[in-house]
């Protein structure tokens, strides 16, 4: 397939790739994370969707994902509102369309690679990175599985694979980055028969979004989503109607996620920072707990035993008292008995004598 300018805008093709970006992917340090301006991104044009899927189905072969239930021509599935699983990495739903309600909108949905992205501000081992492409990508290999990312995600998008029993991963759209890395477009890119989607520079995918809002007003809602929401992402989005109204979240704001809690993402390093000793922290307040527990335990052990120990040292006392008082009495009763005895015995002698 040809690549069209529309849809490579500005891209440097395979070999220059490499060399535009290096290839350390990771190449940021989130401390000294200060943006990327040259970031790349993807421009959906809604207005120019026709609801095909074939960027689902390129999603799905670039991806070697499983085939779903219902092949991609099948366009019914876009009656309901779907969402991105852990074998779906794109969907596109169907809305009305307020403006012309006999042309219904689509929107395709992906992972919007922010520019601070809220699952690794999330993410305590760094399993998440935002690249230099622009890609948010994810390393299976640190992730502990602890899913804070899909907590944190405002677009609702990682998966996890819940029915992997050995090594499940949480999985998104990678914005097909190993391909990016060999010059190649997005697999849903390339597959756009319409070119409802444009992989290019972000900042020139902005210049050709205000271009077209500028050029058609009456077509297009003057907003381009995704330029600020949440800090920016890379993946932006141009409408025809309010964004809400084809289920997009108006309501986030223009502060990066990592900036709710710290400072963009310095903050990663930070959580990484802290949990250890968080960790450390309620280790040591788990250990002092079961020291004092044991201490207040050890102690009621003595307290106990110091108790029993007198209770039957005083039970020892009354019972040698009593032992004693009795043992007294009975030498008393003896020795009055055989007082007694004697005496009536001499009584006796002193008769036998008179006699
Ligand atoms: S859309 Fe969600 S998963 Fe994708 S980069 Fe943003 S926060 Fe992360
Ligand atoms: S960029 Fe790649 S992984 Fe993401 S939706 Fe497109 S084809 Fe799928
Ligand atoms: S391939 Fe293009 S036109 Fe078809 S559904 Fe995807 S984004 Fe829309």
């Amino acid at each position: 397939m040809s690549v069209s300018r529309r849809k490579f805008l500005a891209w440097m093709g395979g070999a220059g790739l490499s060399t535009a970006f290096g290839t350390k992917a990771y190449a940021a340090s989130n401390k000294q994370f200060k943006g990327y301006p040259d970031t790349m991104g993807v421009l959906h044009d809604t207005t120019l969707c026709v609801g095909c899927r074939s960027c689902e189905d390129a999603c799905n072969k670039v991806n070697n994902l499983p085939q779903p239930e219902k092949p991609f021509k099948e366009l019914s599935v876009l009656d309901k509102t779907r969402r991105t699983d852990s074998k779906t990495f794109t969907v596109v739903n169907k809305y009305d369309n307020s403006k012309e309600p006999k042309n219904p909108v689509f929107r395709k949905i992906q992972c919007n690679h922010c520019l601070e992205p809220a699952c690794a501000s999330a993410c305590f081992v760094n399993a998440f990175k935002k690249t230099k492409e622009g890609a948010v990508v994810y390393d299976a290999s640190v992730c502990v599985g602890c899913r804070y990312c899909m907590v944190a995600c405002p677009f609702n998008i990682p998966a996890y694979e819940y029915d992997k029993v050995l090594d499940p991963k949480v999985v998104k759209c990678t914005m097909c980055h190993p391909r990016l890395l060999e010059g190649k477009l997005p697999g849903c890119v390339e597959a756009c028969p319409v070119e409802a989607l444009t992989f290019g520079k972000r900042e020139d995918l902005l210049k050709i979004a205000r271009e077209r809002i500028r050029k058609y007003p009456e077509k297009y809602v003057n907003h381009i989503y995704g330029e600020n929401e949440m800090g920016g992402t890379s993946w932006l989005y141009l409408t025809g109607v309010a964004p809400e109204e084809i289920g997009m979240r108006e309501d986030l704001g223009i502060t990066p996620a990592p900036n709710l809690t710290s400072g963009a993402l310095a903050v990663v390093p930070m959580v990484a920072g802290l949990w250890p000793v968080f960790l450390t922290g309620a280790y040591a307040i788990s250990k002092r707990k079961e020291k004092i527990a044991a201490e207040e335990q050890a102690e009621a052990v003595s307290k106990a035993v110091a108790e029993t120990n007198t209770a039957a040292e005083e039970k020892l006392a009354k019972a040698l008292e009593k032992a004693a008082k009795e043992k007294e009495a009975a030498i008393q009763k003896e020795v009055k008995k055989a007082l007694e005895e004697a005496a009536a015995k001499a009584q006796e002698e002193d008769k036998e004598e008179d006699a």
